[in-house]
């Protein structure tokens, strides 16, 4: 095996065929995969049948030269990855003593008692070496033949990630020619066709780098990557950095939040820090979605003080200090409310800023100036008050127009404080 040109992706497990789980492994390694310049031709589902399987993995060999199966390493009769991988590529099981002992601790560890089948855990095909599990007990195990690679990964999401990005990685990358690299533009408030209007040709005609935008929730991300003619990755982190600035003088500009930003919790975050500001959330609609999105985040506490759930009006009026009159004439879900309740909260919990929404998240509510889907934003600080109004189709349910409100309402953030 000299270079490894496409990948195949195999994920086991019936509960994946009976849409019990999502096949989040899959999506996972290939945003990965492609972020290293492997193109991921094929991907499928296979149930725990030995026969399908063997069939999937035979077709796979044949078409590609990286081949990653995911789940099926476990303990049990129905784990059938290995067997089948083993058969397939004939090669008998072997203990490995290595991955044995941690197995051995890990159960010393966490108080259980191993059972027999757990040290099937460790048998790895002739050959192949065992990927270490740091995050579960089935360890992962990496295979070379003439023609192929074969990776077989844990199925639990948790232990196969770090496990992918870790161990992984750094393996397959021998084969590729490196010098790929890609920046990740994050967008908020224009949507992915709207940006596409206006980055049609650029996109259609720049090839190095290749540019592509794909939705996250609530926001847009585009994907910008470049390779090296001669593997350098300075030569090809140019280009990207060169397509980036193009990118951000266009009218797009205006709605990047940042660059290779996990989400715009991480960038508000870090905007707070940076300035050694402190903020207090008081929220209606979104019923504590900023507070949490914050807190999920660890190391948090720096900049968040604390946050407020003012779902009905006495709340909004007793505790954070809105105007009785300002509901009467304007309605709680208003310019004028939101920013009363921001203000009202930076005060009451002593922050330097205050973050609030209001809004109608429906099904029901709403009304002919603010139907469902409106939402109210406000950013509050010593010096001023700025709010926004959202305007989600009522064809959105619930769940987007509260995370997509929330996620805007973090956007204040970043575009208010400097
Ligand atoms: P274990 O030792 O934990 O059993 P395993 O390699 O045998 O690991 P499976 O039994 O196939 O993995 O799956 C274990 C769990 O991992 C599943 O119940 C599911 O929650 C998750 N999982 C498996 N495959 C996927 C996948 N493709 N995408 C997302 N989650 C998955």
């Amino acid at each position: 095996m000299n270079t490894i040109a496409s990948c195949e992706i195999i994920c086991v497990g019936t509960e994946l065929l009976l849409g019990e789980i999502v096949n989040t492994n899959a999506a996972f390694l290939s945003r990965r995969l492609a972020d290293i310049g492997i193109n991921v031709y094929h991907q499928s589902v296979v149930g725990d049948n030995a026969r399908r399987l063997a069939e999937a993995i035979r077709t796979a060999l044949g078409r590609c030269e990286l081949l990653i199966l995911t789940g099926g390493l476990g303990p049990t009769y129905d784990d059938l990855t290995k067997e089948t991988v083993a058969s397939v590529s004939e090669r008998a099981l072997k203990m490995d003593p290595v991955s044995l002992e941690r197995i051995r601790s890990y159960f010393k560890l966490t108080g259980r008692a191993m059972t027999q089948n757990n040290e099937k855990q460790a048998l790895i095909p002739e050959g192949a070496k065992a990927i270490q599990n740091n995050y579960g007990t089935a360890p992962g195990i990496y295979l070379e033949t003439n023609d192929n690679v074969i990776v077989m990964l844990p199925g639990p999401p948790n232990e196969l990630e770090p496990m992918f990005d870790e161990q992984v990685v750094p393996l397959i990358m021998q084969f590729t020619d490196g010098g790929i690299v890609s920046k990740s533009i994050n967008i908020m408030g224009m949507g992915e066709s709207a940006i596409e209007a206006r980055l049609k040709e650029l996109m259609l005609n720049s090839t190095n780098p290749t540019i592509a935008p794909y939705a996250k929730f609530g926001e847009v991300r585009l994907r910008v990557s470049a390779k090296s003619s001669t593997g350098d990755e300075g030569e090809a982190m140019a280009l990207c950095n060169e397509m980036v600035e193009r990118i951000k003088n266009t009218e797009i500009g205006e709605f990047i939040y940042g660059i290779d930003e996990p989400s715009i919790t991480h960038a508000a975050l870090k905007r707070l820090r940076k300035l050694g500001l402190k903020v207090a959330t008081a929220e209606s609609c979104t019923g504590g979605l900023v507070a949490k999105k914050l807190t999920d985040l660890a190391g948090s506490s720096d900049s968040f003080v604390s946050g407020v759930v003012s779902y009905c009006n006495e709340v909004k009026m007793q505790l954070l200090g809105v105007a009785p009159e300002i509901i009467a004439a304007h309605t709680e879900v208003s310019h004028e409310c939101v920013c009363a309740m921001a203000e009202g909260v930076r005060k009451l919990l002593g922050a330097d800023v205050g973050i609030a929404t209001t809004g109608y998240a429906g099904p029901g509510g709403g009304n002919e100036r603010d139907p469902v889907g409106t939402v109210y934003i406000a950013i509050s600080t010593a010096d001023n008050c700025i709010s926004e109004r959202l305007s989600y189709s009522s064809m959105r349910d619930r769940n987007f127009i509260r995370e997509a409100a929330a996620a805007r309402a973090l956007l204040l953030i970043i575009k208010h404080l400097h």
